[in-house]
C-alpha cells in the first residue's frame, strides 16, 4: 500500500480492479486511465484491464501489515459496490476492516442503492466512513440512501463537480468534499457552484473540504491543475469531520475553525494534571481555553499518549485526533 496523492486520505487499498461507467462523473474516469497505463506496463494485477471486474484475494490482507493508524481509501481503482462484486467478497473486505480497528476506512461509491442493500442486516464497523459521489443534480438521489445508513461518518464527494448542484439537504451529513476535474478532457467547474456548496456547508455546520480546481482555475482559465491549486477566495478549505466515539477504544476526529490540535487522551484520571481527561467535552473545553495560543502538553503520559498541540496561526482548520488509551 502506497501513500496516496489524494488530499483527503493517506493511502489506498485496492482488493478489486476494473469497473463500469454508470454516471456523468465517470466520463473521464481516473481509475480507467491509470488501469490502462498499468496494464501497458505489464503489471500482473492490472492484466485484465478496466472492463473486467477482478477480485484480488491476495490483496485482502494488506491493511493487516500497517501497524500505525492510517486513513485508508478503499477501492480507488473500482467501486466496492459494483454489481459484479459478490457479497461474499465484500464480506471478506469488511472482515479485514473489523480486524484492524486502528485504521479508518473511507468507502466512496456511485452505487448508493447497492451499498444500502448490502448493509441490510449487516452492521457497519465503527472505523468505516461511507460516502457517495454527487457530481450533478441527477446524482443527488444517492444522498437519501446514504442517510439511511448508520455509519460513524457519512460524506459526500462532489468531484468532479459538473454543474450547480442546487440544494443538498445536508442534515445528517458529516463531510463534503468538492473538486474540479483534471486531465486532458476535463470539464470546467464554475466558482459559483463551489460557493453554493460551501454556503450550504456553513448553514448546516458541515466540514467543507475543497480539494482542487482541476484543469480550470478559479478564473475559468485552463492551465495545469498544479498551477490552479486549491485556493478559494484566497483561502484553503481543508475541513474534516468531528467525531465523538469513545466506545471500544476507537479513534476520534474533531475539526474546529481557527485551530488544529493533535489530541491524544489517556482515560486514567490524575488530579495533578489539568487537562487530563477521558471526556470528549473536557477535551473540547481545553481546546477552547487554549484557543489562539501555542502550546504542547501532556505527552507520553503513563503508558498512554496525552498531548495537545496547538498552532497559533489561526489561519486554517485544525485536525484533531483523539486516541483513548487501551
Ligand atoms: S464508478 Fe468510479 S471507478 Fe467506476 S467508472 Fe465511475 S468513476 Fe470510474
Amino acid at each position: 500500500m502506497k501513500k496516496s496523492k489524494i488530499e483527503w486520505t493517506e493511502t489506498t487499498w485496492n482488493p478489486i480492479t476494473g469497473c463500469t461507467k454508470i454516471s456523468d462523473g465517470c466520463k473521464n474516469c481516473y481509475a480507467e486511465r491509470m488501469t490502462k497505463r498499468l496494464q501497458a506496463m505489464d503489471l500482473d494485477k492490472y492484466k485484465n484491464g478496466f472492463d473486467k471486474i477482478t477480485l484480488h484475494e491476495d490483496y485482502l490482507n494488506e491493511p493487516l501489515k500497517l501497524t500505525s493508524p492510517t486513513m485508508i481509501f478503499v477501492c480507488s481503482m473500482s467501486d466496492l459496490f459494483h454489481e459484479e462484486v459478490p457479497y461474499s467478497f465484500i464480506d471478506k473486505v469488511f472482515n479485514v476492516i473489523r480486524q484492524t480497528p486502528q485504521h479508518t476506512y473511507q468507502i466512496l461509491t456511485k452505487r448508493a442503492i447497492n451499498m444500502y442493500k448490502y448493509f441490510h442486516g449487516r452492521a457497519i464497523p465503527k472505523n468505516v466512513w461511507l460516502g457517495v459521489t454527487v457530481e450533478n443534480k441527477k446524482a443527488r438521489d444517492r444522498i437519501q440512501y446514504l442517510k439511511q445508513l448508520n455509519a460513524i461518518v457519512k460524506f459526500i464527494s462532489c468531484e468532479p463537480l459538473l454543474e450547480d448542484i442546487g440544494s443538498l439537504l445536508l442534515n445528517g451529513i458529516d463531510w463534503v468534499i468538492v473538486g474540479g476535474e483534471s486531465g486532458h478532457n476535463a470539464r470546467k467547474m464554475n466558482k459559483e457552484w463551489v460557493l453554493n456548496i460551501k454556503e450550504q456547508c456553513e448553514l448546516y455546520h458541515v466540514p467543507f473540504f475543497f480539494k482542487q480546481w482541476g484543469e480550470y482555475g478559479e478564473d475559468g482559465v485552463k492551465r495545469s491543475k498544479y498551477k490552479n491549486g486549491k485556493l478559494l477566495n484566497g483561502k484553503e478549505y481543508l475541513e474534516k469531520p468531528i467525531r465523538n466515539e469513545f466506545e471500544n477504544n476507537e479513534y476520534h476526529y474533531a475539526m474546529m475553525h481557527d485551530l488544529t490540535y493533535d489530541v491524544h487522551f489517556n482515560n486514567e484520571q490524575d488530579s495533578n494534571n489539568k487537562g487530563f481527561t477521558d471526556s470528549y467535552d473536557d477535551c473540547l473545553s481545553y481546546i477552547e481555553e487554549y484557543n489562539g495560543t501555542n502550546h504542547s502538553y501532556f505527552k507520553d503520559y503513563k503508558g498512554g499518549t496525552v498531548s495537545i498541540i496547538c498552532n497559533e496561526t489561526g489561519e486554517t482548520i485544525f485536525e484533531t485526533e483523539v486516541k483513548k488509551a487501551k
